[in-house]
Parts: C-alpha cells; sequence; structure tokens
C-alpha cells in the first residue's frame, strides 16, 4: 500500500503543531495553552494572553526541541520546494517506511548513518 505523499504534509504540519502545544504547556501551563489558542483567536482571551509572542515560546524551548522544530520546519520547506522524500546528501527517494517512521527525515538511512557518525 502506498501513501500518498501529500500526506506526510499533513503529518508534519500535525507534529508540527503537536510540539508547539507541548513547549508552551512545558513552558507555563495554563497561560501558555491560552497564548497558543489565543493565536487562533485573540478576541476571545484577556491581554494576560496575548503578551504571550512567539519569541517567548522559543526562548523556553530545550535545544532538542528547538532542533526538532527546525527539522519539521526544513522537511516542510522541501515540500514547498517540491524535495520531500528525497535524500538531501545523494539525493535518492527515501523509501516510505522511513519517512513513516520519521516523516521529518531528510536523509536515507546510509546517509542519515554516514551523518551521523561525521558528527
Ligand atoms: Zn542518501
Amino acid at each position: 500500500m502506498n501513501t500518498p505523499i501529500r500526506l506526510y504534509r499533513d503529518r508534519l504540519l500535525h507534529e508540527q503543531a503537536q510540539l508547539l502545544e507541548r513547549i508552551a504547556f512545558e513552558r507555563g501551563g495554563v497561560i501558555s495553552q491560552a497564548a497558543m489558542a489565543a493565536k487562533k483567536d485573540v478576541n476571545d482571551f484577556d491581554t494576560h494572553a496575548q503578551v504571550i509572542t512567539e519569541r517567548d515560546i522559543e526562548f523556553a524551548m530545550s535545544a532538542h526541541e528547538a532542533a526538532e522544530l527546525n527539522e519539521l520546519d526544513n522537511a516542510l520547506q522541501r515540500w514547498d520546494a517540491g524535495r520531500y522524500g528525497f535524500c538531501t546528501d545523494c539525493a535518492a527517494a527515501i523509501p516510505v517506511a522511513r519517512l513513516d517512521a520519521y516523516p521529518a527525515a531528510l536523509r536515507c538511512v546510509t546517509c542519515q548513518e554516514a551523518f551521523e557518525t561525521a558528527h
């Protein structure tokens, strides 16, 4: 069964939204959750929630979360450029099984292993 590749874009967006929510939640619970919601409908929340900006959320991110978010951003940009699903290093098509497990994958398994060994 082949998954239509456009579904990966939905998954990337979904994971990005979940990650942002998690970061906001870890940062300050109720207020940050309100801040996330305020991005969707500012008028429903008080000024306290409105002053929480994306910069605050970025500030609160751990390095790991920042890297994860960066990977998702990167994958989405590659999607927009029509290069999603192809290895950034050798340009081979990344196997669907790998994308299923890890939609933000930028490299095929071989290149990823080489990358991790080198860094
Ligand atoms: Zn590769």
